[in-house]
C-alpha cells in the first residue's frame, strides 16, 4: 500500500494532516521519504512556516482520495509534477504580492480567502466519487462573478484538484498499457479478471473510506451542537480560529496621529441572536485586521467559507469596552478643539450594530448609562483640559447643541424639537438658525444634556418604528473664547446605512427617506475623503448633514474619525460587507498624502506578524459599487432635489402669506371697530389687500403645481428604478 501510495504523494502536493490536538487542516508535501514510509509536510500558522513528518499511513487514513488515485509510475507522473510546479509557481506569484504592492494598495485594505473546509468529506457525503467531482471542483471553487485573482487559494483544494484534473483522463490508459510489458502475449481474459480484481478492490477501499468519513462527521456533528442551523460553517470558522493566534488591541498599544482615522467595532451577539443560535462570522485577529467569514455555497451545494479581510487603524473585537473605544478614536481629537481645530466622529453602520450604544452610552434594560458614551467620555476630557495650568487661563467656555437630521430636516433635541432652518451666507457660512447652545461647566451638566436630548429623540416611538434608525444626531461641544468661536468637536450617530437602500420601497415617505440617507451618506463619504486629499471644492451641499458640519470639513486644523459598527450574525453578513467597504473607501488614500500612513501601518504590521499577510491572505482592490449612476437613479436624485427645494418654497410662503393676512385683516378690522372710520379709505385698503392675496395665492399655486410635478417624476423614477435595477 504504502509503494503504491508513494506514486501519487509528492512534494508539493496539498494534503490533509492531523494535529495531535485533533485539529485537520491542509499541508503541503515538502519530501517524501520511501525509507521511513513517512512525508514531511509544511504549512502556515500565526505567520510562521511549521512543519512535520508523519507517517504514510496515516497520511492515507486522513486522505483517503489518495488510494482512490490511479497507480502511475514516475514516468507518467512527469506531467503531473510540472504541473505541481506551475501551481506552486501560480501560488508564488499570488504569494509574492504578500504584501501587496504599495502603489497598488492606496490605503485599501481588504483580502481575500476562500476556505473550503473538508471538500472531500462533503463530496463522499453526497456520494460523488472523489475522482468524476475534480473537474466540477476546479470549475464550480469560485462563485460566479469573483475575480479568481483577488484570492490567494489558501484551500489546498486548488492544487489538489490541478493535480488529480490533469492525470485522471489519461493515467487510467497508460495504467493499462503499462500493465502489459512490450513483447509478452498474456491472454486477454487474464488482463481483464487483474483489471477487474483491481477495480473491485478499489471499489471496497473506497466504500471502507466512505463509511470510515460517515463515521468522522457524525463524530464531527455530536461535538458540535447539530441543532444550531449552520453548525457545519460554525465548525469551519472554530477551525479556522484555531489556525490564529489572536491578539486583540491592548490599553498600552500607541495611538498615531491621524487626520483621518477609521475604525471597526463588532458588537457581541445579542440574547436573540444567541437563542437562535446565530453564527458568529467576525473574527478579529489582530488590533487592525478584521476578517468576515462569509459562509458560501456552491452550484453542487457543497458549503465553503469565504474569509475576507480587511485592516483599518483600529479594529475592536466583542470584549472591547466603549472606554477602549473612545481611547482609540474620539479621545485623540479633544485637544484638536483647544488648538482652534474641527472634530468630527461618525458612527456608522447597519440598525442594532452598536451605534447609539456607543456614542449615547450603553443601556442596561430600557434607562440609558449616557456617562458611559462617547458623548460622555469627550466632554470629560474637555473639562479635564480646560483645567489644565496652560488652558485655565483663556477664559474658555463650553458650550453643547445636540440635534437631529431627518429627511434632510433639521430638530432641535435640546429644544422639543423644535424644527430649526439652515441658512448659507454668502460667504458659504452655514447657520442652523435658532440652535439652542446650552452652556455647561461640569461633565455632569453634560450627562443631563445627552439624557434629554436622547429622551426627546426617541420619544413616542414604537421599537418597530423607531425614527431613530431613519435620522442622524448630532450632539456638539463647542469652545468659546469670549463668545467666539475657538473650536467644535461633533459627534454623530448616523442613520441605519441599511435604509438607505428603502428607495425602491411602496411608499413615497420611505422613498423619500431612503433617498435621502442614501444621498447623505454617499456625500460624506466625499466630504471626508475631500478632507483626506485637501481638496479645495468638498461636495458639501449635496445633503443636510454634509451641510451643516461643512466647517469641520475645510481648514488644516479638521480631523476625523469614522467607527464602523459592525452585528457579528451570520443574518446581517451582507450587511455587514456593505458598511466595512463604505468604511474602506473613507479612507482612500491619495498617493501624495496618504501613501506613507500606509506605509508605516503595513510595517508595523510586519513587525508583529499578526496581520492578515501571515495568514496567506491577499489584499484585494475594491472598485467603488455604492453608487448607481443609472440614469434612472440621476432623474429621481433631481426629483427628490426639487420636491425637497418646491416643498421648502411652498412652506416659506404659506408662512409668509399668513402673518401678512393675519397683520392687514387685523389692521382692516380694527379700522371698522373706530366709530367714525373713513369708509372710502376702507374700501380702496380691502380693495388692495384682496388683490395683493390673489396674486400670493397665485404664486403659492405655482409652487403647489411645480411641487406636484416634481412628486410625479419622483414616483415615475422610482417605479422605473425598480424595473431597472437587478
Ligand atoms: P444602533 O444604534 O446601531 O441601531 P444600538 O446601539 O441601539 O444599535 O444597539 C442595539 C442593541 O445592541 C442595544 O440593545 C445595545 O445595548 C446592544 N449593544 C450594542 N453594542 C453593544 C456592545 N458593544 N456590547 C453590548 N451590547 C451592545
Ligand atoms: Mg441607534
Amino acid at each position: 500500500m504504502d509503494s503504491q501510495l508513494h506514486r501519487h504523494v509528492c512534494p508539493g502536493l496539498v494534503i490533509n494532516i492531523q494535529r495531535s490536538n485533533g485539529l485537520i487542516h491542509k499541508a503541503t508535501v515538502k519530501t517524501v521519504s520511501v525509507e521511513r514510509s513517512s512525508v514531511s509536510v509544511e504549512w502556515v500558522e500565526g505567520g510562521a512556516i511549521k512543519g512535520k513528518e508523519i507517517d504514510i499511513d496515516d497520511v492515507l487514513t486522513i486522505n483517503p482520495e489518495l488510494a482512490e488515485l490511479p497507480a502511475a509510475d514516475v514516468k507518467e507522473n512527469l506531467p503531473l509534477q510540472e504541473n505541481v510546479t506551475v501551481q506552486k509557481e501560480k501560488r508564488r506569484t499570488t504569494l509574492s504580492k504578500i504584501p501587496a504592492p504599495r502603489e497598488a494598495m492606496r490605503g485599501r485594505s481588504r483580502m481575500s480567502v476562500i476556505t473550503e473546509s473538508q471538500c472531500s468529506l462533503q463530496e463522499n457525503e453526497m456520494g460523488v466519487d472523489p475522482c468524476t467531482s475534480t473537474q466540477t471542483r476546479n470549475n464550480s471553487s469560485v462563485p460566479a462573478g469573483q475575480t479568481r485573482t483577488s484570492r490567494t487559494s489558501c484551500a489546498p483544494e486548488a492544487s489538489v484538484t490541478n493535480v488529480n484534473g490533469n492525470t485522471e483522463d489519461h493515467l487510467p490508459a497508460a495504467r493499462m498499457s503499462s500493465s502489459v510489458s512490450p513483447g509478452t502475449r498474456e491472454p486477454v481474459v487474464r488482463r481483464k479478471s487483474n483489471i477487474v480484481k483491481e477495480m473491485e478492490k478499489m471499489k471496497n477501499k473506497r466504500e471502507e473510506k466512505r463509511a470510515q468519513i460517515s463515521e468522522i462527521r457524525t463524530k464531527r456533528a455530536q461535538e458540535f451542537d447539530s441543532s444550531c442551523p449552520n453548525w457545519e460553517f460554525a465548525r469551519m470558522i472554530k477551525e479556522f480560529r484555531a489556525t490564529l493566534d489572536c491578539q486583540p488591541i491592548s490599553i498600552t498599544d500607541p495611538i498615531e496621529e491621524h487626520r483621518i482615522c477609521v475604525c471597526v467595532r463588532k458588537r457581541p451577539l445579542n440574547k436573540q441572536e444567541l437563542l437562535k443560535k446565530e453564527c458568529d462570522v467576525i473574527t478579529v485577529p489582530s488590533k487592525c485586521v478584521l476578517l468576515v467569514h462569509e459562509p458560501k455555497q456552491k452550484v453542487d451545494l457543497t458549503k465553503y467559507l469565504d474569509t475576507q479581510a480587511f485592516r483599518f487603524d483600529f479594529s475592536f473585537d466583542e470584549s472591547s469596552s466603549n472606554e477602549m473605544v473612545y481611547r482609540f478614536t474620539a479621545r485623540p481629537l479633544v485637544e484638536t478643539i483647544f488648538e482652534g481645530g474641527k472634530a468630527t466622529c461618525f458612527a456608522y453602520g447597519q440598525t442594532g450594530s452598536g451605534k447609539t450604544h456607543t456614542m449615547g452610552g450603553d443601556f442596561s434594560g430600557k434607562a440609558q448609562n449616557a456617562s458611559k458614551g462617547i458623548y460622555a467620555f469627550a466632554s470629560q476630557d474637555v473639562f479635564l483640559l480646560l483645567n489644565q495650568p496652560r488652558y485655565r487661563s483663556q477664559n474658555l467656555e463650553v458650550y453643547v447643541t445636540f440635534f437631529e437630521i431627518y429627511n434632510g430636516k433639521v430638530f432641535d433635541l435640546l429644544n422639543k424639537k423644535a424644527k430649526l432652518r439652515v441658512l448659507e451666507d454668502g460667504k458659504q457660512q452655514v447657520q442652523v438658525v435658532g440652535l439652542q447652545e446650552r452652556q455647561v461647566t461640569c461633565a455632569e451638566d453634560v450627562i443631563r444634556m445627552i439624557e434629554m436630548g436622547s429622551a426627546c429623540r426617541t420619544s413616542g416611538q414604537t421599537f418597530a418604528n423607531a425614527s431613530s434608525s431613519r435620522s442622524h444626531a448630532c450632539f456638539q461641544i463647542l469652545l468659546r473664547q469670549r463668545g467666539k468661536l475657538l473650536g467644535k468637536f461633533s459627534l454623530v450617530d448616523l442613520a441605519g446605512n441599511e435604509r438607505g437602500a428603502d428607495t425602491s420601497s411602496a411608499d413615497r415617505q420611505t422613498r423619500m427617506e431612503g433617498a435621502e440617507i442614501n444621498k447623505s451618506l454617499l456625500a460624506l463619504k466625499e466630504c471626508i475623503r475631500a478632507l483626506g486629499q485637501n481638496k479645495s471644492h468638498t461636495p458639501f451641499r449635496e445633503s443636510k448633514l454634509t451641510q451643516v458640519l461643512r466647517d469641520s470639513f475645510i481648514g488644516t486644523n479638521s480631523r476625523t474619525c469614522m467607527i464602523a459598527m459592525i452585528s457579528p450574525g451570520m443574518s446581517s453578513c451582507e450587511y455587514t460587507l456593505n458598511t466595512l467597504r463604505y468604511a474602506d473607501r473613507v479612507k482612500e488614500l491619495s498617493p501624495h498624502n496618504g501613501g506613507g500612513e500606509t506605509r508605516n501601518q503595513m510595517e508595523t504590521e510586519d513587525e508583529e506578524g499578526t496581520c492578515a499577510e501571515g495568514l496567506g491572505l491577499q489584499y484585494n482592490l475594491s472598485k467603488d459599487d455604492d453608487e448607481d449612476f443609472s440614469p434612472h437613479m440621476s432623474n429621481f436624485r433631481e426629483a427628490m432635489t426639487q420636491i425637497n427645494e418646491r416643498e421648502e418654497k411652498l412652506v416659506e410662503q404659506l408662512k409668509e402669506l399668513r402673518q401678512r393676512m393675519a397683520t392687514e385683516l387685523d389692521y382692516l378690522l380694527g379700522i371698522t371697530e373706530q366709530p367714525d372710520y373713513d369708509l372710502e379709505t376702507f374700501v380702496s385698503r380691502a380693495k388692495y389687500f384682496t388683490e395683493e392675496s390673489s396674486r400670493n395665492f397665485l404664486s403659492v399655486r405655482e409652487t403647489l403645481d411645480a411641487l406636484g410635478a416634481a412628486m410625479q417624476l419622483e414616483e415615475q423614477a422610482s417605479k422605473q428604478m425598480r424595473w431597472w435595477k437587478p
